[in-house]
């Protein structure tokens, strides 16, 4: 049943419940005002709790045509402006490292933000909302996870390692989805984290700050006319500088990395790993570090024989900032 159909419904049954109580005649005329005020604030009570309950079964159904398990991305018509209610999140991981940009990247266009996270780390719901897809595509995605929301997105988490959700849950912001991965087109583990809104993706940069484990505001209004160059300054403010050096999806060599550390010490797991450590394209080395618990930003700086200076401009931090135990920061 629908909520409209609902509403009538009840509307109509409302009505009949008060006339049959003032079933006599010359009271009805009189009674009509109180009972018209009545049936109306019992209806917006009721409307709201269906409305509710409409949203939970179906969120977001005035934005989308439809609810698919199969169709990865999903139609509906992207009105001219939107606002996206931000509050409520959760950030998927807690890694502040974003390792690819939104964007046009050699040729192909990247629709989402890789976010440097290690086989095995947790990946949240980043708002409450309806597992709407989790499947595999070998050449994709790999395994990953489709959320809509009730504030209108859908959120993808792609090259899971692990699903830990299933289709048409709901889940609510925080709760942990699945595990970090490498598979489907990836060649390293890494997040590959997407914001669509009526199947369009659009930059996660204008709505999460991950170097600052952040939303960007409260809200944020989707224009059609200017996203695109919000789009570019976000990049410029919130992602990876290297972005030019990666050519595939972004990382290569922790794959082959884990064999070979697997060959040298059969004892060392390689989700529990420290540090590790990528090569882009034009060769450079980005060495990285997981944080165990009890350390701190001097204890690592010295480990790896940095300043802390230098260990906080890399990860955009302050210089007085906490870390903590699973942040993932940069040291080279
Ligand atoms: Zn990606």
């Amino acid at each position: 049943m629908t909520l409209r159909k609902i509403f009538k419904t009840f509307a109509f049954s409302t009505v009949m419940a008060f006339a049959a109580i003032s079933a006599n005649a010359q009271d009805l005329i009189a009674r009509q005002a109180p009972v018209d005020r009545r049936a109306t604030s019992l209806d917006t009570i009721v409307v709201n709790r269906l409305q509710e309950v409409e949203s939970f079964e179906n969120p977001s159904a005035l934005l989308y045509n439809d609810w698919s398990n199969t169709k990865t991305h999903a139609s509906g018509t992207l009105p001219e402006t939107f606002k996206i209610d931000l509050r409520g999140f959760h950030m998927p991981s807690p890694s502040r490292v974003v390792t690819s940009n939104f964007g046009r990247r050699w040729g192909r266009a990247h629709k989402g933000l890789d976010i440097k996270v290690y086989i095995g780390d947790t990946i949240r719901a980043a708002f409450s909302g309806k597992v709407r897809i989790v499947d595999y595509e070998a050449r994709g995605y790999g395994k990953y996870i489709v959320i809509r929301h009730n504030n209108g997105l859908e959120t993808y988490y792609g090259h899971l390692s692990k699903q830990i959700v299933h289709e048409n849950q709901n889940v609510t912001a925080g709760q942990p989805i699945g595990l970090g991965g490498n598979t489907g087109r990836s060649t390293g583990s890494h997040l590959h984290f997407e914001t669509r809104l009526c199947g369009v993706a659009i930059n996660p940069a204008l709505l999460f700050d991950f170097a600052h484990q952040d939303v960007t505001g409260d809200f944020y209004t989707y224009r059609r006319s200017t996203v695109d160059s919000e789009s570019a300054r976000a990049t410029a403010l919130r992602g990876t500088a290297s972005s030019p050096g990666y050519s595939k999806e972004n990382i290569q060599g922790t794959g082959n990395y884990s064999k070979s550390n697997r060959a040298a010490s059969q004892t060392t797991d390689y989700s529990t790993r420290q540090t590790h450590a990528m090569t882009t394209s034009n060769g450079t080395q980005i060495l990285y570090h997981k944080v165990s618990s009890g350390e701190t930003l001097e204890s690592i700086a010295e480990q790896h024989g940095i300043s802390v200076e230098q260990l906080c401009k890399l990860n955009r931090l302050g210089r007085y900032a906490k870390v903590v135990k699973d942040q993932i920061l940069r040291y080279s």
